[in-house]
């Protein structure tokens, strides 16, 4: 059998930023990952349908950048970064594009909207859709704010979302973003130092029970003196690992308080040259009318390509998510809507979406915390068995980080140096 010190399982941001911290100290590795190449939910691909340009089908900003961990490591290796597209907004009520005073009106209420939340007392925790109080029902706006700050940047819908959660992720600063994509960007910061990674390779059982871990795989078990386990929540929820002996009940409790929220990316190609007249890249999106109803929110001709990518989360990203003809419908009725029978001219016939809800190794965007469970993401992290046994990922972060790739990042450093810290208690 196979031994190392430390076994770590997955592949993603928080898994290779581990292995690279361990390696730097001395400590032996191996990365077991599910799917066949690493990277996790960062992933540039180029999608057929798309005609040879790239996508970042997961993560694709650097949030945060003044905290991310990325930012400096790109800068160091040569990467350039620039800010986030600069696109002009173009909000539609109805069929027909907001004046400039319903954007001030709806800036406005925005102010307002964050106002309430942020200044809700904190305890006890309470769901974002309540917090949010009358101003939910009365304001117009409210709808399509709530979407925009739930739905889609924390990939929940209110009602669900611990709102200490919320607060504590606000994701403030600036976004950057990498030339050739976030997913590739990640590699090449971090495999080359990563040591041995094993693909096509995903764990079924870690008995964590003796004085060394045993890891199983389709490729053969693992001894390991630590493990460090880095899949999502979703997977770790839907028990595709087993433990043996079972998880402590608080580590249990953790997972079922920490669920996946769903973004999915719809992906539309211009059949010919129209472009709408959008002459940069474009952020287009209809006023939500009511609570409840589908949103969606494109960036049009992204880095002037040909396509326009839509963004929807929450319940109405799980609607589709089995079924990738109907989310291209979903995407095509909001064009048709904004733009009438113009649009439906506009665009090819396939298209492409994005399917992490049904992807066994994810299971979902990223996690949030159920109401009441905001304690959930330290309690995850809490090491288990002496340090033996330890999670990590976005979903450990306490930092405001949560849900990003940033924050993985540091949470793989996190893991790796407790594990560390464990080998050589002078190491603090
Ligand atoms: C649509 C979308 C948009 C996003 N946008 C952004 C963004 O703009 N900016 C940002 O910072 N973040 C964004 N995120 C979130 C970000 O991608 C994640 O928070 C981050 O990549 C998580 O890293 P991780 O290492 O914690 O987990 P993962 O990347 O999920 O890594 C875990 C790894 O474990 C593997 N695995 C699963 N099961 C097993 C098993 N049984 N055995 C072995 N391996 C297994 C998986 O294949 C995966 O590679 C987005 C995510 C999505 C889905």
């Amino acid at each position: 059998m196979m031994e190392v010190d430390v076994a770590i399982v997955g592949a993603g941001a928080a898994g290779l930023a581990a292995a690279v911290a361990l390696r730097a100290a001395g400590q032996s590795t191996i990365l077991l990952e599910a799917a066949a190449t690493p990277g996790g939910r960062a992933r540039t691909t180029t999608p057929a349908a798309l005609g040879g340009a790239w996508l970042d089908e997961g993560a694709a900003w650097l949030h945060m950048a003044e905290h991310n961990p990325l930012v400096p490591m790109a800068q160091a290796a040569g990467q350039p970064l620039r800010a986030a597209f600069r696109s002009e907004s173009l909000m539609f009520l109805g069929d027909r594009p907001a004046t400039a005073a319903e954007h001030a009106e709806y800036d406005a209420a925005d102010t307002a909207w964050t106002g309430i939340v942020m200044g809700r007392p904190a305890e006890p925790d309470t769901d974002l859709a309540t917090a949010i109080g009358p101003f939910r029902h009365e304001n117009p706006w409210a709808p399509t704010i709530e979407a925009w700050h739930a739905s889609l940047i924390d990939a929940v819908d209110a009602p669900y979302l611990s709102l200490a959660d919320f607060r504590l992720n606000q994701l403030d600063g600036q976004n950057l973003m990498g030339e050739r994509g976030f997913g590739r960007l990640l590699r090449d910061l971090l495999e080359a130092d990563a040591g041995p990674i094993r693909g096509l390779c995903p764990v079924s059982r870690i008995a964590w029970g003796g004085d060394r871990v045993r890891v199983e795989t389709p490729q053969g078990a693992i001894s390991a003196a630590s493990v460090i386990v880095t899949v999502s929540t979703g997977v770790l929820g839907a028990g595709a690992i087993a433990f043996d002996p079972p998880l402590p009940s608080a580590t249990e409790a953790a997972i079922a308080d920490l669920p996946m929220g769903l973004l999915s990316k719809i992906v539309l190609r211009a059949a010919g040259e129209d472009r709408l007249g959008m002459t940069t890249p474009t952020h287009a999106f209809r006023r939500l009318e009511r609570l409840g109803d589908p949103f969606l929110s494109f960036i049009a001709w992204p880095r002037g390509t040909d396509h326009v990518i839509g963004f929807v989360g929450g319940d109405a990203a799980w609607a589709v998510a089995p079924d990738p003809r109907a989310a291209l419908d979903l995407a095509r009725r909001e064009w048709r809507a904004m733009f009438g029978a113009r649009a439906d001219a506009m665009f090819r016939p396939e298209g492409f979406t994005t399917d992490w809800g049904t992807d066994p190794h994810h299971l979902g965007a990223y996690s949030y915390a159920r109401p009441g469970g905001a304690g959930a993401r330290s309690a995850l992290a809490a090491p288990i068995a002496e340090g033996r046994l330890l999670f990590a990922g976005e979903a450990c972060r306490t930092d405001g980080m949560a849900g990003t790739v940033g924050g993985a990042v540091l949470d793989g450093r996190r893991a790796a140096a407790l594990v560390i810290a464990r080998k050589d208690p002078s190491h603090h």
